[in-house]
């Protein structure tokens, strides 16, 4: 089902696609699930950019959806079968780096509804592209249609109970850390994998013994000066049970700026059910997290969040699935924990203490993370690093694993290669491990992915920070 069109002639050609938008990406319409519709709508994805390739470098997914649409020696994805697709939809880890540079992706020629309803020239429909969210779409059809394996459903639930694991392995963090924390490839974690579905051959982070959340009921509530924000702390499941140890940092050094935390009633944000396809139970989990957070904003609060691909799913996600006035609201106030005190340092009448007198390194080798690059914020970590006075390197690749869904066995190969290839970026920005150099990254599954690869354990900016005004850590 070739659309005759080459990316050269595009806008114009693609102008003219027969299905309305709204079908493509919205997932309250009636045909969003429909196994037909949603195949048609990858196949005239997959058509324009097989007339593009630019993306033929940033995963697997793309070379793969090539290579099929262009078999036989013609050039049309219209004759990939439903089993080439699923093989595209599944490398698919979620990273969502192929919208950031799209020429027919969101906010390029969409509509304030987040969907495209009309071209700037008049009464055809424009055609806006965003692949991640089609392979949402997909992965939801197959789904609800009954087309994922009893393995795929098993990793699906536990990733999607990320609350529950999390409080569980917490209460019995030696024991889960013997099992996750066992040497990727070994008996313990192939036998993992068989149960649960999650990739034996990664490294997985481990669980801590003190949840971020008690850490901060039991730690002496600070009087701050001069108050320039109050927000609430929307921890994430990934820092509350795996990495607390970067939120403490962020009430650190917020409450040291005069700016008042506090924490978040709403535990998970759901993206893992949303990267698995369980659209129902994403949407049930987002519209409770959605009226919790949205009584705070009411309350004059501003939501931080230390973790990327759940910033994203509160910014952009909760807008699509939940949608209204309170998923508008959570959006316009949700930050990434640096974007949040880079706008009090840059807002007129407000400032960050500028007095490092603790650890500053000479040198920092930054990755930033993929879905803080698709959220079109800038690079604020990478800014307020350079506040320190530290000479910033930076590194931008995937690393595969920012959805817990590229730890998944379906996924596991096309992330690891992602992983590996950030590996030698990071050892090469930091100048193969010159003294001094630390390494650094907004994502702690990137984090985990970095230290598996290049043996060297990256900390958070907002860690770097605390360090920098001499906190120590707990
Ligand atoms: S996602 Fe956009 S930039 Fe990437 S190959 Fe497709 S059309 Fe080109
Ligand atoms: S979201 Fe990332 S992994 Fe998925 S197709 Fe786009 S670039 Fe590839």
């Amino acid at each position: 089902m070739s659309l005759g069109c080459d990316v050269a002639r595009l806008p114009c050609d693609v102008a003219v696609l027969p299905q309305p938008m709204t079908t493509t990406y919205d997932p309250h319409h009636p045909m969003y699930l429909d196994e037909a519709q949603t195949r048609t709508a990858l196949a005239q994805a997959f058509d324009v950019c097989n007339g593009c390739r630019k993306c033929v470098d940033l995963c697997p997914s793309f070379p793969a959806m090539f290579r099929y649409a262009s078999q036989g020696g013609t050039s049309d994805a219209g004759q990939m079968t439903p089993a080439q697709q699923d093989h595209v939809i599944d490398e698919c880890f979620q990273c969502k780096l192929c919208v950031v540079g799209c020429p027919y992706g969101p906010g390029q020629q969409e509509t304030a509804h987040g969907f495209a309803h009309g071209s700037a020239h008049g009464s055809a429909p424009s055609y806006v592209l965003d692949i991640p969210r089609l392979m949402l779409r997909a992965d939801a059809m197959r789904n609800a249609n009954g087309q994922v394996t009893v393995r795929d459903r098993l990793s699906s639930a536990l990733i999607g109970h990320a609350d529950l694991v999390g409080k569980l392995s917490v209460q019995l963090a030696r024991f889960a850390n013997r099992l996750v924390g066992a040497k990727p490839g070994s008996v313990v974690r192939r036998l993992l994998a068989v149960l649960t579905g999650v990739a034996s051959n990664r490294v997985l982070p481990l669980f801590a013994e003190l949840r971020f959340s008690r850490w901060f009921d039991l730690h002496p509530k600070v009087r701050v000066g001069k108050k320039q924000g109050r927000v609430t702390v929307f921890p994430t499941c990934v820092v509350e049970y795996q990495e607390p140890a970067i939120a403490q940092a962020l009430v650190r050094v917020y409450e040291h700026n005069g700016i008042e935390c506090g924490l978040s009633k709403a535990a998970c944000c759901g993206a893992g059910y949303l990267h698995s396809g369980d659209l129902a139970a994403f949407t049930k989990v987002a519209v409770d997290t959605v009226a919790t957070l949205a009584a705070e904003v009411r309350k004059g609060n501003d939501i931080v969040v230390p973790q990327p691909a759940c910033s994203y799913v509160l910014k952009h996600d909760y807008v699509d699935y939940v949608g209204g006035p309170d998923a508008q609201l959570v959006a316009q106030h949700t930050y990434d924990a640096a974007e949040y005190l880079m706008k009090v340092h840059r807002t007129e009448g407000s400032s960050l203490d500028m007095q490092f007198t603790g650890e500053v390194p000479d040198a920092i080798t930054y990755h930033a993370a993929s879905h803080l690059r698709a959220q079109k914020i800038g690079l604020q970590s990478r800014d307020l690093l350079k506040l320190l006075g530290a000479k910033v390197s930076l590194v931008e690749q995937s690393s595969g694993v920012e959805s817990l869904a590229g730890l998944r066995t379906i996924k596991a190969d096309s992330s690891l290669r992602a992983s590996e290839q950030l590996g030698k970026l990071v050892n090469r920005a930091r100048g193969g491990g010159v003294p001094g150099n630390v390494v650094c990254g907004d994502c702690h599954l990137s984090n985990t992915a970095i230290a598996e690869q290049t043996g060297v354990v990256p900390l958070h900016p907002l860690q770097l920070l605390a360090r920098a005004y001499g906190f120590a850590a707990d």
